[in-house]
């Protein structure tokens, strides 16, 4: 979120997407939402398609975007690839946290459910957890209990971290390091983009 308003650039995030969905109360958000709360992923298919729609939209055509939580499996990656063609990725990011901080941040973390505002419990909202961005109301979300992270990790070991190699072999990965404050990782963040753009001008 953070990184999209540095560049001013559509966040296109595909667990925000599911959560409006589920929200609309539709057919499709009730589905997704029993995948989500027990930290299952949706088939390929649904979120491809999804993000296919999104990306063909005038803002992200004028713009472009920065992907959120997609690709999380190899297919969805070649499918990514292909939708994009002849045109590549810039760039993605791997941010680096040890998994015990990822329990950690995972279960103390709270988010509004209007604006998806970040908290936790640690640097909660100034007023009785209401967000101070929009005044929603600020919880955890159903996935962030310790069973559905568990599950989550494992698949994200299984599922999502075979991408770093592969696009590492094709030249489009950097690698973060994710520990410290939010302030400090999008710094780094926005220095290895930056790096990239700049190699890519040499
Ligand atoms: P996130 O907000 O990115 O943590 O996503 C929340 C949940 O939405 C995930 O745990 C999955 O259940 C689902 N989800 C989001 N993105 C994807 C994706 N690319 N592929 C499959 N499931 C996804």
């Amino acid at each position: 979120m953070r990184l999209s308003h540095h560049y001013v650039v559509p966040h296109v995030s595909t667990g925000d997407m599911l959560r409006a969905a589920e929200k609309s109360g539709s057919d499709f958000g009730m589905k997704a939402k029993e995948s989500m709360d027990s930290g299952e992923l949706l088939s390929d298919e649904i979120i491809m398609e999804m993000v296919a729609e999104r990306l063909a939209e005038s803002d992200v055509v004028a713009r472009g975007f920065i992907l959120d939580g997609c690709p999380r499996t190899t297919h969805q990656a070649e499918v990514l690839a292909a939708l994009l063609a002849p045109q590549t990725l810039d760039l993605t990011v791997d941010i680096e946290v040890p998994t015990a901080q990822v329990m950690r941040r995972l279960a103390g973390r709270r988010v509004c459910v209007d604006c998806g505002a970040n908290y936790s419990v640690s640097t909660p909202p100034k007023v009785n957890w209401l967000c101070d961005v929009c005044g929603g109301e600020v919880k955890q979300r159903k996935d962030d209990t310790e069973d559905a992270i568990r599950r989550r990790l494992e698949l994200y070991e299984r599922q999502t971290a075979p991408l770093i190699e592969w696009y590492e072999g094709r030249n489009q990965l950097a690698r973060v390091n994710g520990i410290g404050p939010p302030d400090a990782v999008l710094r780094r963040i926005i220095r290895s983009i930056e790096d990239r753009r700049n190699r890519g001008r040499r």
